[in-house]
């Protein structure tokens, strides 16, 4: 068949790296100008050189076999290394947590700056509709955040776009600041200490350069409320609650920006995939599964097995 997989984040290229091992056509299509998802880095032009930033997902655990031997392959490729500052069972990208989906996707057609607009029938094809013309294929995968699911597949099959509308997923503001010197605190990382969910000293995982670079994120509850605030007043907020958490003031700011995440972590539909051989339709995602990258990596997988079976 000639496939179409829209979303080339994690769970999309899962599934293409099966389904062309399999001698079927693949075509991602991905809306995004390069490879990441929600495991992107940012890199931000600073006095002290280019500063990195992993904005999306900070780390992995990898707890089922097959993923596990996959994370094996990406380290033997350079593309992944532990970090057991995050947990004895964490890993990261390298040299960037965008490495692993940048590997994968150079093994296929992905289309980038390319977002589907929408998916329809003529006869026994698909046609996908974006802003440069109309794709043909045998079938469609869909394998986008939940909340992005229902307006492509509403008009084909509308219980699926009821699931995903009913798995609604966790915001969180991200600010990425460098510094001019090292930020005085002997951990690498702290959690949940007020209005911060998460933060680290970025420029301390293995593989990273450049200056000194944090990364902070908001917790669920405090994204949410400040959903609609000015980025500016998030990086000063979450910035000075940084300052107080770890007891001493910072040094002199380099480079901040703040990035909004409206759809950050998925809620779970309590589904592995879903694929139906008659519309030749297919939908995979950490959303069916639960908010990991383990989760969007599996999703992919059991799609390519239901589709291939
Ligand atoms: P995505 O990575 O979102 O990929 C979907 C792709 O679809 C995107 O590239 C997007 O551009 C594209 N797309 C969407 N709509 C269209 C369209 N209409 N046309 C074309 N392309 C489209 N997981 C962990 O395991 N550990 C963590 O610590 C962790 N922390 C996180 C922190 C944050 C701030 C965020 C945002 C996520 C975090 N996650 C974490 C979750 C993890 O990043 C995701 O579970 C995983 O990356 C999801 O992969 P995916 O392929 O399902 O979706």
């Amino acid at each position: 068949m000639k496939i179409a997989i829209i979303g080339a984040g994690l769970a999309g290229l899962s599934t293409a790296d099966v389904l062309t091992g399999a001698g079927h056509a693949v075509a991602l299509f991905d809306k995004a100008r390069g490879p990441g998802g929600r495991m992107s880095t940012r890199r931000i032009e600073t006095a002290q050189g280019m500063a990195f930033f992993d904005h999306g997902a900070q780390y992995f655990s990898a707890r089922d076999a097959d993923f596990m031997a996959e994370v094996a392959r990406w380290e033997a490729a350079g593309a992944a290394a532990r970090w057991p500052v995050a947990g004895a069972d964490a890993w990261v990208g390298t040299p960037g947590m965008n490495a692993i989906v940048k590997r994968l996707a150079a093994d296929h057609d992905v289309r980038w700056n390319c977002r589907i607009e929408s998916i329809g029938r003529e006869g026994a094809l698909w046609q996908l509709t974006h802003a440069q013309g109309v794709e043909a294929a045998d079938a469609v995968i869909v394998a986008v955040p939940a909340e992005q699911v229902a307006d492509l597949v509403a008009p084909h099959c509308g219980a699926w776009a009821g699931l995903a509308q009913a798995t609604t997923s966790q915001p969180c503001w991200t600010v990425m600041a460098a510094f001019d010197a090292r930020v005085d605190f002997s951990a690498d990382s702290l959690r949940n200490c007020g209005a911060i969910g998460w933060a680290a000293r970025n420029s301390a995982k293995p593989g990273r350069s450049g200056p000194e670079s944090w990364v902070v994120q908001g917790s669920p509850a405090w994204s949410a409320q400040h959903l609609e605030d000015d980025g500016d007043a998030v990086i000063a907020h979450l910035l000075a609650e940084l300052g107080s958490a770890i007891g001493c003031d910072l040094p002199g700011v380099l480079a901040v920006q703040a990035h909004r995440w409206r759809y950050a972590l998925s809620g779970s539909a309590g589904h592995t995939a879903l694929w139906d051989g008659s519309l030749r339709l297919g939908l995979c995602g950490d959303w069916l599964i639960g908010p990991r990258i383990e989760s969007a990596w599996a999703s992919g997988r059991a799609l390519a097995g239901l589709v291939t079976a």
